[in-house]
């Protein structure tokens, strides 16, 4: 489901004419030799695309631009080999719109004790040409990211791929559509925005749907094609149908096959990659969508509840921005639901009433049919599991009225301590850092939201990064929190961000 471009990122190495052709030659040669050996090393998640060096005002900015204009072009990567006269640089950099990294390095690793002379040295200095470099960028206020390192080193490597993904997050970010099924939950607040300005910041469009034109395209779903759904979920999943007949119980499953297939059919008819439900506003639909919105999400699709769009979206973006990635333990929309308070046992557990992505899913996953405690529908199938152990993030986007802020928790995710046998969802369990009181506390200071878009698959760094370049507030909530330097942080916040 997630269908993107063949991204590439360009590599533009800064030199000048000072130095005469043959320095030039060998500026060439290093840079197409970075160029090859970042490409062969499989490191990166994006291809790297070697550009002629540039020397002059007009090449510069023609290669910013033609950067802008190539919609396969993610980024830029700039480096100077040489001194670069940075002024050359600022129509350039004025012009250019996408995201831009700044890799200081050097061609060789170590100093060349014996041989060293003043040619090597005009012709190896990075470190005083990315300084001239990076001073204009400074000048110009210019959001970039800076990677020090031998171009050899893993990483190096490493941090160059983390942000080729959150370049990718970026760009793609004006391309997420937000279905809305029905309107937000009556009177809730923090799952409410302000759509235009998440447009003008991210690109995002958020359009709403009245609930029964989806559902005219769930009831054109023909059986046999709900039956051959069906057998997937049978050979795939384990029934546990907790007293109930198993042909009822089928009955209850097929429906939920029924939206899927309807709901994935009219999604991709409309162009849109996420989708909002409200369990209070569900038209003709039989059941609250959960299974069906589960196996969506599996698909890449972003999901916010109760009509919580921004949900969606931030979901569907940290998907894209996961996308291929080798290993991945899952992204999903996630809910802070009830406490563990004992002594060294703290944690929050995570869930949601149905509807949690089942790529985070650790051992057998199973489908269960239970009344549901809200709403008036029939008992929901929903897919069953827990999750898997390990650091995650969770990630809220509020709106604060004059502006958005995104609230980075790093959390730990940990095994169930025992079996919840009466608890029919899928679950996830995990401590904040720094700890559950400091973290929860800075959390609510911050106004986070109980959901949240929760990955195993990003940092908190690629995420603050994202917003850096959206143009928004970051707060982060890590093992180095304390709550008066994080109270600190949210006023310098008021006035940075007015
Ligand atoms: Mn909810």
């Amino acid at each position: 489901m997630i269908k993107k471009k063949e991204y590439k990122f360009w590599f533009c190495t800064g030199s000048q004419d000072l130095y005469g052709d043959e320095v030039l030659e060998h500026v060439a040669r290093h840079s197409k030799e970075i160029v090859e050996e970042l490409n062969r090393s499989k490191m990166l998640p994006y291809e790297v695309v070697w550009k002629p060096v540039l020397i002059t005002n007009e090449l510069i900015r023609r290669t910013f631009n033609e950067a802008n204009e190539d919609e396969n072009c993610a980024g830029v990567i700039t480096w100077m080999h040489t001194f670069s006269p940075a002024k050359s640089w600022i129509l350039g950099l004025q012009e250019y719109r996408k995201p831009l990294l700044h890799l200081h390095t050097q061609y060789n690793e170590e100093i060349p004790y014996d041989t060293i002379d003043m040619d090597f040295m005009n012709e190896n200095q990075a470190a005083h040409g990315d300084r001239e470099y990076g001073h204009i960028v400074s000048r110009m206020r210019i959001e970039r990211k800076v990677v020090v390192g031998y171009w050899k080193d893993e990483v190096v490597r490493k941090k160059i791929a983390s942000w080729m993904r959150t370049a990718v997050g970026v760009i793609e970010s004006s391309h997420i559509r937000v279905m809305r099924v029905a309107d937000n939950m009556r009177n809730v607040a923090v799952t409410e925005g302000d759509k235009v300005e998440a447009q003008i910041k991210f690109g995002w469009e958020v359009d709403a749907y009245p609930v029964n034109d989806i559902i005219e395209s769930v009831q054109a779903v023909s059986d046999a094609d709900v039956r051959k759904l069906m057998d997937e979920y049978y050979e795939k999943y384990m029934m546990v149908y907790d007293g109930r007949d198993p042909d009822e119980f089928k009955k209850h499953v097929a429906e939920q096959a029924r939206i899927e297939i309807g709901f994935e059919r009219f999604l991709e008819e409309q162009n849109y990659q996420a989708i909002v439900t409200h369990f209070g506003d569900l038209g003709a639909l039989k059941q609250l969508p959960g299974l069906a919105i589960q196996r969506l999400m599996e698909k890449g699709y972003g999901f916010g509840a109760e009509g919580d769009w921004k949900v969606a979206a931030m979901v569907r973006l940290m998907k894209i921005m996961t996308e291929g990635m080798e290993g991945a333990k899952g992204t999903s929309m996630m809910e802070d639901y009830t406490y563990n308070l004992v002594r060294g046992k703290e944690g929050i557990l995570e869930a949601h009433m149905l509807e949690i992505c089942p790529s985070i899913s650790e051992g057998p996953i199973s489908v269960r049919v239970k009344p549901l405690s809200m709403g008036n529908r029939e008992d929901p199938a929903r897919l069953v599991f827990t999750s898997k152990e390990g650091r995650g993030i969770a990630v809220s986007l509020v709106d604060l009225g004059n502006r958005f802020r995104l609230i980075i928790n790093d959390v730990e995710c940990k095994k169930n301590e025992k079996l919840m046998p009466n608890l029919p969802v899928a679950t996830n369990f995990w401590t904040p850092y720094p700890d559950l009181y400091t973290g929860a506390e800075a959390w609510i200071l911050a106004g986070g939201a109980h959901h949240t878009a929760f990955t195993y698959d990003l940092t908190a760094e690629q995420m603050g990064d994202w917003a850096d370049l959206m143009g928004i507030e970051a707060v982060f909530i890590n093992e180095h929190t304390t709550i008066p330097e994080f109270k600190r942080d949210l006023k310098l916040g008021e006035v940075f961000y007015r």
